[in-house]
Formats: C-alpha cells, structure tokens, sequence
C-alpha cells in the first residue's frame, strides 16, 4: 500500500518542533520503533512527520535523590546509567523486563509512555477498533479479549496500555513535563493518562503539538532495597506483560510505614493498587498482611469471556512482589 504524502521537519530546538506541529495531524517521531509499524500498518497516517532525534533531551540527572530523565534518553541508557541501578532499581527493572536489546536502544523514554495499545485490533486496519477509527466499534468486546483489562475499560474500549516504565513511574508518583506553544507544564502520571470513556480515541491529557521533554522521578531513597517489578508474559523476553507489578515498601522495626503499588497489563492506563496499598500500611511485613492486600487487589474488577484468568494472576502476582520485598534485606 502507498502512504499518503506527508511532510518531513527534523528541528534542532524545542520551539522550532513545537512550531512544526501546529499542524493537524503533525507527528513526532522519536526512536521511530512504534510509530513506524503503525505508519506501516495504516493504522496511523501523520500528514508531517517531525524528527525529534536531534533535540538535547536526552541528559539523565540526579536531582536530591531523584531523577530527571530526558524525553529523549535511550532505554538502554537510562537501565545502565549510574544515577539509576543501584539506586532508582524499580525503573532499571521494568526496562530490562521491556522488549529487546536492540529495541530498548532506539526506543526513548518519551515514546516509550505514548506507545500505543498491543490489541490486535488496533493494529489492523481493516478491524473495527473505536481507539483507531471512532464509531467503528470494539471488536475486542465480543472477540479475543484475552489481554483486555480488568479495570477502567469502557463500552467503547477495553484496551491495556503496554508500557512497563510507565507502571514504575506510576509507582514512583513521576511527573511529565511537557512543553507546548504556550509554555511548559508539569503533570503527575495519575493524570497523564486517561480511561477511555467515550472517546478511546485519546490516551493521553497531552493536546496536539505538545511536546514531553522530560520525566521527573521524586525522591525514592526511602525505599532502598524494597522494591520490585515482576512481570508475567507469555514468553521469557521480547513480549508484553500480561500482568506487572510494580511495588516498593518501607518498612521500620516489622512493620510496613509506606506502600506503593501498580500494576500493567490490567487497565488503560498503570493502575494504581490503593485497596492493596492501604491493607498494607500499619501492618506487620509478614505473608498473611501480603495475602489480604493481594485479595484486595481485583476489587472492581471486571472480566470479559477470555481475560478471567487475569484475576487470580493479578492476586498471586501482588503476593509474591510483596513477598519477594519482604524477604529482601
Ligand atoms: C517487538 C516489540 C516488543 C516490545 N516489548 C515491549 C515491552 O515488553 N515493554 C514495553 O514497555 N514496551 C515494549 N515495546 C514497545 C517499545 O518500548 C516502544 O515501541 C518504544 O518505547 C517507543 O519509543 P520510541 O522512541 O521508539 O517512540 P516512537 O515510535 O518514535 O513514538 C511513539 C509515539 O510517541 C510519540 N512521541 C515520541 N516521543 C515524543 C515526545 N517526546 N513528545 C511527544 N510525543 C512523542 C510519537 O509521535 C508516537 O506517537 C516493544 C516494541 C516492540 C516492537
Ligand atoms: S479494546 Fe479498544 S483498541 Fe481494542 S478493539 Fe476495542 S476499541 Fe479498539
């Protein structure tokens, strides 16, 4: 199939990219490793395509025990970089458990959290999908659902977002930096992205032409050595989660004084585990405390014809991050 023409803008500075998308339809294109199948596939058509590789976002920082990551990092580099193993793990963990070697060296932080959904009807053209073509209709209601979510899906969607990052950031209370024609603003992941109500079309709060230039990660020294991301796939590497858990505890003489969870693979956006988070705090760090706040992880939950299995799998999944953070010293 012929791509329709499009234009093609590669600026060396923020304004000027933020200029070249005040267009419809205008695109960034950052490692290019899921914006270019989807270009492939039909299932996106940018009328301007603007290369953002040359933009000085890719600097990783340490900032009063936190991060600042670059738009523009390298997964590669932020999973090797000395300000983040050994001391922000739960990101450096989500990112070796992502994709491949060779992908996790193109793909970028920044892309990385706007990916798109792995539905397979999504990603055909010729199937209906309301997130691709809205009013099309949800082939995956009815259809193979088995990677559907569990929670915040819609009658008009039940997709799940891939991205592992974003479940440790989420976790790690980040925030998005973005940066739009008419100035900067910061937001935290829990309202970056959204459920897909109505209009499954937009997975982000991001308007067109913004640009992400940075993530900032909080102080998370409190939970030094208490933290993990598990992640159930179908396959070993090279494949999405079915289910993650990304958690981190703190915990003083026994007992558990802080907790933070999310989970991926269950929603349209990294799901926040508050029942699970709030069974855990006060409460001694042994497995029965893990094995209420695992029951109380799939309150709400709800299952279609294929994806019932995920619930025992999310429960069991809680049970043993906590329990592997529990055991760590
Ligand atoms: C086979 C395979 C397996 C994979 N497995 C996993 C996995 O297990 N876990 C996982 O998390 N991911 C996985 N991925 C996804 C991969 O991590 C993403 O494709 C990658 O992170 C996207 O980053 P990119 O820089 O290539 O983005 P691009 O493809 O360049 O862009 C993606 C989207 O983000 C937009 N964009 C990019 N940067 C910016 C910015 N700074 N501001 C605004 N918009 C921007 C683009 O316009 C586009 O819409 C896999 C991919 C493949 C192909
Ligand atoms: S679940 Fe969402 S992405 Fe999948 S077919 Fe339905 S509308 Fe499309």
């Amino acid at each position: 199939m012929t791509s329709p023409p499009f234009q093609y803008a590669r600026p060396s500075g923020v304004d000027d990219a933020l200029a070249a998308a005040a267009v419809p339809a205008a695109m960034y294109l950052a490692g290019g490793t899921d914006l270019l199948p989807l270009w492939k596939a039909a299932v996106v058509a940018p009328a301007r395509v603007i290369d953002i590789s040359r933009l000085a976002l890719a600097t990783i920082t340490a900032t009063d025990g936190g991060l600042a990551l670059g738009a523009l990092a390298r997964l590669s580099d932020v999973a090797r970089d000395t300000n983040v193993a050994g001391k922000c793990d739960l990101i450096a963990q989500a990112i070796a458990n992502s994709a491949s070697g060779q992908i996790r060296n193109m793909a970028t932080v920044g892309g990385n959290l706007l990916q798109r959904t792995r539905c397979p009807y999504f990603r055909s053209a010729d199937l209906p999908c309301n997130k691709r073509q809205a009013g099309s209709g949800c082939g995956a209601l009815a259809g193979e659902n088995r990677q559907a979510a569990l929670f915040g899906g819609s009658a008009s969607c039940v997709a799940t977002h891939p991205s592992d990052l974003a479940v440790a950031l989420t976790t790690l209370d980040a925030e998005i930096v973005i940066a739009g024609r008419s100035g900067e603003r910061r937001v935290p992941i829990t309202n970056f992205y959204r459920l897909p109500s109505a209009t499954p079309d937009k997975d982000t709060t991001l308007e067109q032409g913004e640009l992400i230039t940075a993530v900032v990660v909080p102080d998370a020294t409190r939970f030094a050595g208490r933290t993990t991301f598990l992640k159930i796939r179908d396959r070993a590497s090279f494949e999405f989660a079915v289910v993650s858990v990304a958690a981190a505890l703190r915990i003083d003489a026994g007992i558990i004084v802080e907790a933070r969870l999310a989970a991926g693979g269950v929603a349209p956006m990294p799901w926040r585990l508050t029942a699970s988070e709030a069974a855990l705090i006060g409460k001694p760090a042994v497995e029965a405390t893990f094995a209420e706040a695992a029951r109380v992880a799939t309150n709400g939950a709800q299952a279609l014809a294929d994806n019932g299995f995920k619930i025992e799998l999310l429960r069991r999944a809680v049970a043993r991050a906590l329990q592997d953070i529990g055991e760590s010293k």
